[in-house]
């Protein structure tokens, strides 16, 4: 009987060690950590609950509530105010703020080094996943793949690559005169030029696809206004990126081309800056998030003789800072989806929680403008499942605060404890 032959052969002492084996391996898996937040903000409901116990197990977290009992062996934190970590869904994470002609000197590999920099810069002020639109020489790819190996400490990056725009558009580059025939990666013109740059960037690690719908601020000779890509191209964007799984995010200020944009399907319209009733009966209509790169504005008009910011784009700042802020809350008190993102590059990164405040200032109360940075901005990723809230069967995304950031938003700019997928990246309360 083949049972009988196998046991017989199973020496007992073989037996015994083969189950130590086996426990003491189940004992290193069911390792825990539980976390005590004394208040906990409830991403989904808006609402702050106390005295919460965060059991995470590995990378997860495994239960969420107020009786979680710590079993010996678990190790156990104490925090003030938790809740889950920030979500920036619009960041240049390989750049610092360099405009105009500076840019140029900037090589590739120093674009990855100063993405290496920024990565850790920003997990420490609390923003455990960023979306990442538009990198040199998919810089952001390969910062990705390093954090995601355990290489580099930094967030989860949901990275684009190169952006894609119409030549001489503001996501091309314009700065050389013609003889030196520059052309910025994501160039793509027509429909099949840009089915192709889909392909092309899908090809080389793309995980969203980032497009430049009108004319910009920090680019030379364009109009922010101004539309560029055609409906017809975005449309053919659309198809290919979200039939190959990819979301789209626009790069829109103008009016027509927010509603071009939103019309072609794309998931996202960053920035909105001349956005009005047309635009925002079409986003409402469509389910287009808007992201408002507010902060950027307050930090640039203050600080544009310091950095000795470009005439090239001086005007276009002033007339857009002018306009968005107003335009851009009348859309979010309008019902217009709000995801949170900065434009982090174009001002220091780790300054991104600044941007609550003027969000707070704009009409949202402080829970809402929390959870434009996390539940809404999972929604827009896609990654409702994983992160964005404090829940079961979540990655343990966790930070911590002072104070009670639904009582003091300011409270976000001093993140004290990071943990992301049940690492601690920072903590302040251990010292
Ligand atoms: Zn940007």
């Amino acid at each position: 009987m083949l049972n009988a032959e196998c046991c017989a052969y199973n020496p007992p002492a073989m037996k015994k060690l083969l189950f130590l084996l086996l426990a003491l391996t189940t004992f290193a898996t069911a390792q825990r950590t539980v976390i005590h937040a004394a208040k906990l903000f409830d991403a989904k409901s808006g609402k702050t609950l106390s005295n919460q116990d965060i059991v995470i197990e590995g990378d997860k977290i495994v239960s969420v509530g107020p009786a979680a009992k710590a079993a010996p062996g678990d190790k156990v934190i104490n925090l003030p105010n938790v809740l889950p970590g920030l979500i920036d869904v619009h960041t240049h994470i390989t750049g610092d703020p360099k405009f105009g002609y500076e840019e140029l000197s900037v090589s590739t590999p120093a674009e990855a080094l100063t993405g290496a920099k920024n990565a850790k810069i920003t997990i420490e002020a609390g923003f455990t996943t960023i979306r990442n639109l538009g990198a040199g020489a998919y810089t952001d790819i390969a910062l990705r793949d390093a954090i995601n190996n355990g290489d580099l400490p930094g967030p989860r990056i949901i990275a684009s690559g190169p952006p894609l725009g119409i030549t001489g558009g503001h996501c091309d580059n314009n700065l050389l005169p013609f003889e030196y025939h520059v052309k910025a990666d994501g160039v793509a013109d027509g429909i099949q030029g840009v089915q192709q740059k889909v392909r092309e960037v899908i090809k080389y690690g793309a995980d969203v696809i980032k497009i430049c719908a009108t004319g910009g601020v920090l680019s030379k000779g364009d109009d922010p206004k101004a539309s560029q890509y055609s409906l017809e191209e975005m449309k053919a964007i659309v198809a290919d990126a979200h039939r190959l799984g990819r979301k789209v995010a626009a790069h829109a200020h103008g009016g027509e081309g927010i509603i071009w944009a939103s019309e072609a399907g794309v998931d996202s319209i960053e920035h909105g800056s001349y956005i009005d009733d047309a635009g925002i009966a079409t986003l409402k209509k469509n389910g287009t998030y808007m992201v408002p790169t507010i902060y950027l504005n307050e930090w640039l008009l203050a600080n544009m003789d310091k950095i000795g910011f470009p005439a090239i784009y001086r005007q276009k700042m002033i007339d857009v800072a002018a306009v968005s802020e107003k335009n851009m809350a009348h859309a979010m008190m309008s019902g217009v989806k709000t995801a949170f993102g900065t434009d982090a590059a174009v001002y220091p990164h780790g300054l991104n929680a600044r941007q609550f405040v003027t969000y707070v200032h704009m009409g949202l109360t402080p829970a809402q403008a929390i959870q434009t940075a996390t539940v809404n901005a999972a929604d827009l990723l896609g990654w409702s499942n994983k992160v964005g809230t404090i829940e079961a069967g979540k990655w343990a995304d966790i930070i911590a605060t002072d104070a009670d950031p639904t009582q003091d938003i300011t409270t976000l700019q001093h993140v004290k404890f990071v943990m992301k997928g049940g690492v601690i990246f920072k903590n302040d309360y251990s010292k």
